[in-house]
């Protein structure tokens, strides 16, 4: 476990996008537009509970033997024509790849969606390089047009509105001005997408499964770019992270039917694409990339965060991610399980991020590979506690809650406080800018006299 200076509050840029209340407030809305499809998915299908309970155990098996089945993987792609490389972390991944590039003397590549390279930081590391990258997946394309990050792993660009897009494409494509309509904005991304796919030399995709049995990987996306970036291009490279092994083919189904799901509210993805070695006179390059998951999967707490499919449900539900938006983590991967993952990279660097987080469970309860979401980040809460890695203001708020929990008396005095404060106070002041916890919420009205004087007599009880 790495320790660096501390550079990501989440507290601090979670502050800055809620300052934008009007686009924090749609931002919510639109997230949980996507849990609310994925509720509906689950409920249509009787043996939902079932495929996670089995989509777990596969998971629980497979890290389990995690070295048998990746060595497996890698004699059977072999056997298939494919190239296997392990990278032991983003260096060597980004070092491996610019070398297969560089071997084929590549400037332009088409990448589909990957949250393993947007973790190694190839983009800019191939672009040093002088390589053009170009992200086809739509969302993606956007957030590098603007120089960001993606803020979602499934939605890359939810935090941006259409009529931003409008005026990117405006200044990036030369789109008519005030054009916001989604189609006509498509339409000029998908012409200029199309040149970026007939120019490539090389495509590179991420991978959401690889089978062990087989040596093939799979690939869901909902555009197809991924298709049509590795189609033209003679040479393939396929980065992934070793805990996306599934044992057997017939496994896979468990999957693709959680994910899509899971991650959009789809009965299934619109391409789910499989690779078995490489396309007749091509290359098949598959890097297979540790980057600190060795770690992980020696750590009796944290183990099971291995299992992640990246379908982005506990994002989706999470309050806090919701409300906070996914740049305010500071990581490739945000919300609860990007607050398991990051501090087991750096603790220091990550260690608001457990703390962004409600105890509420709700992601645990979506989870399709039913991960402990919500223990695992309060045990990390433990262990950035006796890491001595928590800021002096957390610490001095956790003695003083401890203090008041110890006692139970001045628990309810606190608490008798508190309610005389939220019924006197004027509105004005509850709601004030001094108090954000109040301008983030809906408070109840306060009650007429009536009906305190009527809870107050049951409250006495019975004479
Ligand atoms: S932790 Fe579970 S819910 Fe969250 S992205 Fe991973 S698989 Fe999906």
């Amino acid at each position: 476990m790495t320790v660096s200076l501390p550079i990501v509050s989440h507290p601090e840029a979670a502050a800055a996008f809620t300052g934008n209340s009007e686009r924090a407030h749609w931002h919510d809305q639109a997230l949980w537009f996507v849990r609310v499809k994925r509720d509906r998915m689950a409920r249509s299908l009787p043996e939902w509970e079932e495929l996670r309970t089995k989509a777990a155990a596969i998971k629980a098996h497979t890290i389990s033997r995690l070295a048998d089945y990746l060595e497996q993987f890698e004699r059977e792609a072999t056997r298939r024509g494919a190239t296997v490389h392990w990278a032991a972390n983003a260096a060597e991944h980004n070092q491996i790849v610019l070398s297969i590039l560089q071997k084929h003397s590549a400037a332009k590549v088409a990448k589909s969606k990957s949250m393993l390279t947007e973790e190694c930081h190839l983009n800019p590391f191939l672009e040093r390089h002088g390589i053009e990258v170009t992200d086809t997946d739509l969302g993606e394309w956007i957030v590098q047009l603007r120089g960001e990050s993606p803020s979602h792993i499934v939605l890359p660009a939810i935090h941006i509105k259409k009529e931003e897009v409008g005026e990117l494409f405006h200044r990036k494509l030369g789109t008519d001005a005030g054009a916001s309509d989604p189609k006509y904005l498509t339409e000029a991304a998908r012409q200029r997408l199309r040149q970026a796919f007939l120019a490539a030399d090389v495509g590179i995709t991420g991978v959401n499964f690889a089978i062990a049995e087989t040596g093939g990987i799979v690939v869901c996306t909902n555009e197809g770019n991924a298709d049509l970036g590795v189609s033209l291009p003679k040479v393939h490279i396929a980065c992934l992270g070793i805990e996306k092994l599934i044992p057997r083919a017939q496994d896979l189904g468990v999957f693709t039917r959680l994910l899509a799901r899971s991650a959009t509210g789809q009965p299934i993805t619109t391409y789910t694409s499989h690779f078995h070695g490489p396309a007749s006179g091509g290359e098949l390059h598959i890097v297979l990339v540790d980057n600190g998951r060795s770690e992980v999967l020696g750590s009796d707490d944290y183990r099971r965060s291995l299992h992640c499919i990246r379908c982005g449900a506990c994002m989706n539900t999470c309050p806090v991610y919701r409300r906070s938006g996914g740049h305010s983590y500071g990581a490739t991967v945000p919300g609860p399980i990007g607050s398991i993952l990051n501090p087991a990279q750096d603790l220091k660097k990550y260690a608001t991020l457990p703390y962004a987080c409600s105890l509420c469970a709700s992601c645990t309860d979506v989870c399709p590979v039913k991960i402990n979401l919500h223990e695992q980040l309060l045990t990390w809460r433990r262990d950035i506690a006796s890491a001595g890695a928590l800021g002096l203001g957390k610490r001095l708020a956790m003695k003083a809650t401890a203090f008041v929990f110890r006692r139970p008396w001045l628990y309810a005095a606190a608490g008798g406080i508190g309610r005389f404060a939220l019924r006197h106070l004027p509105r004005w002041l509850v709601y004030s800018k001094l108090n954000p916890w109040g301008l983030q919420r809906e408070l109840p009205p306060v009650p007429p006299r009536s009906f305190r004087a009527e809870m107050k007599r049951r409250q006495r009880g019975p004479r």
